[in-house]
């Protein structure tokens, strides 16, 4: 039998990029290791339960970067869809197997390599149809409907796959078996916390931004499929999700990591990026602390982080192109400098310029 990374080998290698979200790549983890195991080794015992995923937590903190780690580390082919673009199947619009022919495609049109992939469902729910959800009868574009045109493949049906989403004269098909494809949803099902204390009685932290963003470790949150129900799912699909697993808001400590915390930090990148102008970029404790609170006040996690660093390094870069020569090689970014340009806006600014400076190689933080 062929051997497999274990759980925890799969785990630390996710570690090496996904910061925080220990709950999430342990149960990742798993789940890659049975998909593994089963589908890719072609050793899938016929009937047996498919193991979907669902990931739960606000926007920006590490969903679909989770999934294209995994698929990276892991070698499959993987492809990721936004729930709210699809419609039920006659409604004008795309339909969900377009994601399948995504996957397809990603696979280098080889079917059996497709049928072993990951596929990520993102802003699955923002198709809740909240108060109709139990309606079996109900049709709707975006809702219920399309939440029931998904559980074929979540049962591992075999699919007919168009290639532009829709069947039409024009299109192309294929049959695909995603009885081994892993399929994990994801979404922010804002308001959900409600539910919860409704349901529990306890005040839950762990899908609002933590209460001390410092360095609070939120507390767990245990959404139920009975919760999925309440927000909107139909139980069909919540009973065909036997995974769910929370995801948390990042901490300063998480963004601070993200931004500068070792060998695949975004400012390494930059860095790497910005060698082609021969600049280095270092920052600041204080800088990296005002950029990660930034990002908690602008509540989108760390999908804020690289916008804004680009900010502050394009008036080094603009200069430096303008003057055509090499001026100083290593710059370093402080607190001043980061809020003069967050407050400004106005990154081009002469006064909001710091004049470039040779710094202390020992007050860089990298
Ligand atoms: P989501 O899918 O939860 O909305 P993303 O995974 O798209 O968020 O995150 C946006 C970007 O922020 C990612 O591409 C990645 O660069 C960074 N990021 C988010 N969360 C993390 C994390 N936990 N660890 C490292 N980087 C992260």
């Amino acid at each position: 039998m062929k051997r497999f990374p274990t759980p925890a080998a799969i785990y630390r290698e996710l570690n090496r990029y996904v910061i925080g979200q220990e709950t999430a790549k342990r149960t990742l983890a798993v789940g890659a290791f049975e998909h593994l195991t089963e589908a890719v080794s072609g050793e899938k015992k016929g009937e047996s339960i498919k193991k979907n995923i669902l990931l739960i937590g606000p926007t920006g903190c590490g969903k679909t970067h989770l999934i294209k780690t995994l698929a990276r580390i892991l070698g499959l082919p993987y492809a990721i869809g936004d729930a709210t673009t699809w419609t039920e199947e006659g409604y004008v619009g795309s339909n969900y197997d377009e994601v399948l022919w995504r996957l397809y495609l990603a696979a280098d049109k080889d079917t059996e390599k497709a049928q072993t992939g990951i596929v990520f469902i993102d802003e699955i729910d923002k198709i809740a149809s909240p108060g109709r959800a139990d309606n079996s009868g109900d049709r709707d574009v975006g809702g219920a409907g399309v939440q029931r045109a998904l559980l074929k493949a979540l049962d591992g049906d075999i699919i007919s796959v168009a290639s532009n989403g829709s069947h039409t004269y024009r299109s192309r098909s294929i049959e695909m078996d995603t009885s081994g494809i892993l399929f994990v949803l994801g979404g922010a099902f804002t308001g959900i916390e409600n539910i919860i204390e409704k349901r529990t009685g306890k005040k839950n932290l762990g899908f609002t931004a933590p209460a001390n963003p410092e360095n609070s470790k939120p507390e767990t949150l245990e959404a139920t499929g009975d919760d999925l129900v309440s927000y909107g799912l139909i139980r069909e699909l919540v009973g065909r999700i036997p995974v769910i697993s929370p995801i948390h808001p990042l901490t300063k400590k998480h963004l601070i990591k993200i931004l500068a915390g070792g060998k695949h930090s975004l400012l390494k990148e930059i860095n790497q990026n910005s060698l082609h102008y021969e600049l280095q970029f270092t920052f600041t404790r204080g800088a990296l602390k005002a950029i990660a609170n930034d990002a908690i006040l602008k509540g989108t996690g760390a999908r804020s982080l690289r916008g804004t660093i680009n900010k502050i390094i394009e008036p080094y870069i603009y200069n430096h192109a303008r003057t055509g020569h090499i001026i100083e090689k290593q710059i370093q970014i402080s607190l001043k400098m980061v809020t003069t340009l967050l407050n400004s806006g106005n990154c081009y600014g002469e006064s909001t310029i710091p004049s470039l400076r040779p710094i202390i190689p020992e007050a860089s933080i990298l």
